[in-house]
């Protein structure tokens, strides 16, 4: 059983408890669509364990934490910008602006993405 947080939303997403635009599931990770998309392509990629950020993260998270990323080079491929090249980015803190606390990676592309980040 994977530990759940029942005020979370990204919990609930995980669970089919509130829509979102799915794009990928399997038995850890879940992909979905940004609600407010920052590039043509800006999926959300989570473990479907509530891991609040990566300061939460410990050793016996590293399997279902590699998995997000092969996850992500999935939903690369399938969303097409997998050559065109693109930006995984995963928020923590106050600094950062991270607003969810189930830790996530953003991956963004379809468009050029500036560097350095704002
Ligand atoms: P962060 O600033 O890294 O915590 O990003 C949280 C992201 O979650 C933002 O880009 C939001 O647009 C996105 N978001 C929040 N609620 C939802 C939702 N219900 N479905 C899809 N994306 C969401
Ligand atoms: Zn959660």
């Amino acid at each position: 059983m994977t530990a759940r947080d029942p005020e979370c939303i990204f919990c609930r997403i995980v669970a089919h408890e509130i829509p979102s635009t799915l794009v990928y599931e399997d038995g850890q990770v879940t992909g979905f669509r940004d609600l407010n998309p920052q590039a043509p392509v800006h999926v959300l990629l989570i473990p479907n364990q509530h891991i609040a950020n990566t300061e939460a993260l410990e050793p016996e998270h590293d399997a279902v934490v590699g998995a997000v990323m092969r996850a992500a080079r999935t939903v690369a491929r399938q969303e097409g910008v997998a050559d065109s090249g693109y930006r995984l980015v995963v928020n923590t803190g106050r600094d950062a602006n991270n607003t969810v606390a189930h830790v996530h990676v953003h991956l963004l592309g379809g468009r050029g993405l500036g560097w350095p980040p704002g």
